[in-house]
């Protein structure tokens, strides 16, 4: 009996005819605006003018004893509800046996409010999808997994339901971000809010397009416990390629070097200063190799500037060729270039330079009627750990590149602590923009 009056719900027993035994002060609250006359004598009289069949339906009901309806909404009329009273109630009929039945009753208006906002805020989510061409929303998981699939991907990148599981790399062109880039965004999200790039991205068919992405934390997101495989991250691509043409003119003044089109000396300190700031808060081994061409001063004498020209733009053609999209590939000034190679220890990144190195040997640039054979020579260092910071990844590499050119040129050479104890050894001079 305490039970019935304590429960945080509205509790009526009633005979098999409505009439009521026992109701607790929550039912009376609920039920008291709706009965005629102010008086609570009878449950089915007492719903009568907002669920007229009630009494039919209990007397209707085949079995001796169960549940007669559960959950049966009920809307109030509206001069029953006035502000702050139920708009809705939620009632569970229950037959105890031949003579007796039970009412439960609750106040539902929040909960039905909210499920119905939720629904329209589906239909909000659902109409940004289906309507607005340029976007295409995903979530990610705390791997960096796409968790879902929906039409607005299909729209943007073409890709079918087959991506979800897969990293969201796969919207990037390949080569154009480390498996480490990936989770430092989802970081750089957790930390700032958001994290945002802008480049070319990848469609299905394999064509590009020029994107702005963005990754934000989801809200609610600890609900999910441990479950790795659940959403925590909300990707946004943004298909700007129209913005592009106007970014793209600022951006090659800034950042471009004009006679290779290469990533000039800024643009290169500024990927580093970004790739440093990476590795102090996930330590990785991230390589330098420097090249220089051989003779330089030579080719120039012999076949003049432009023709000179020629071959650093040659030079620059294989660079980029050869080196990942991650990569940064600059030229530092004059006949010396960079290659910045994140995630990249030494061994691969001398690899690289070797490759560069084999294939600049077999090359013959074309000008005016001439066929120029031309070298290059090649330091490479690594930086774990950031102490030291870029200028001493530079000053590695230098050191290395000094020692290819003084074993004869034309040859890759890598740093060991030897070559800065080596007191003689003289520091290059570094050719500005
Ligand atoms: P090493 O093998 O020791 O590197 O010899 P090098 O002749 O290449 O080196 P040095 O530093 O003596 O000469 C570099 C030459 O590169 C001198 C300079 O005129 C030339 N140079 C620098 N910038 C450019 C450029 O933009 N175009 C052309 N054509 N030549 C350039
Ligand atoms: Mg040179
Ligand atoms: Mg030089």
């Amino acid at each position: 009996m305490q039970f019935l009056y304590l429960a945080p719900v509205g509790l009526v027993q009633a005979g098999i005819d409505g009439e009521i035994v026992m109701i607790n002060p929550i039912s009376a609250q609920l039920l008291m605006p709706l009965s005629p006359d102010g008086s609570l004598t009878n449950l089915f009289t007492a719903l009568e003018s907002v669920a007229p069949d009630l009494r039919l339906q209990c007397a209707q009901y085949p079995k001796a004893n169960g549940m007669v309806f559960e959950g049966e909404h009920i809307h109030l009329r509206a001069d029953d509800s006035i502000r702050g009273t139920p708009q809705i109630l939620s009632l569970t009929l229950l037959k105890l046996d031949a003579a007796r039945v039970m009412a439960v009753i609750q106040d539902v208006t929040a909960e039905v409010r909210r499920e119905r906002q939720l629904r329209q805020s589906d239909a909000w989510l659902n109409a940004i999808l289906t309507r607005i061409s340029d976007y295409a929303l995903a979530a990610v998981d705390r791997a960096g997994r796409l968790c879902d699939w929906n039409e607005s991907i299909a729209r943007v990148t073409g890709f079918g339901e087959h991506i979800v599981g897969s990293p969201y790399s796969i919207f990037y062109p390949p080569d154009a971000m480390t498996g480490e880039h990936l989770l430092d965004r989802l970081r750089e999200a957790d930390t700032n809010g958001w994290s945002m790039d802008e480049g070319l991205r990848l469609r299905a068919d394999g064509s590009q397009f020029w994107c702005s992405a963005l990754i934000a934390p989801l809200p609610d997101r600890e609900a999910f416990g441990d479950d790795p495989a659940a959403p925590r991250y909300c990707l946004i691509l943004r298909d700007i390629s129209d913005k592009r043409a106007a970014t793209e003119k600022r951006r090659q003044a800034a950042f471009c070097d004009h006679l290779t089109s290469l990533a000039n000396r800024r643009a290169f300190f500024e990927a580093a200063e970004l790739e440093l700031d990476r590795a102090a808060h996930t330590p990785r081994s991230l390589a330098l190799i420097v090249f220089d061409a051989d003779h330089f001063k030579h080719i120039n004498d012999r076949y003049g500037h432009p023709a000179g020209d020629r071959v650093l733009c040659d030079l620059a053609n294989v660079l980029r060729d050869t080196f990942r999209a991650v990569d940064t590939v600059a030229r530092l000034g004059g006949e010396e270039f960079a290659v910045l190679l994140p995630s990249t220890g030494i061994e691969q990144a001398l690899a690289g330079a070797e490759r560069l190195r084999a294939l600049v040997a077999t090359r013959l640039v074309a000008a005016d009627g001439a066929e120029i054979a031309y070298t290059v020579s090649a330091g490479v260092a690594i930086l774990d750990g950031t102490a030291g910071g870029i200028d001493l990844l530079i000053k590695r590499a230098d050191e290395a590149l000094y020692q290819a050119k003084a074993q004869g040129r034309n040859r890759v050479a890598p740093w060991t602590p030897e070559l800065t104890l080596h007191e003689n050894t003289p520091q290059r001079s570094r050719n500005a923009d």
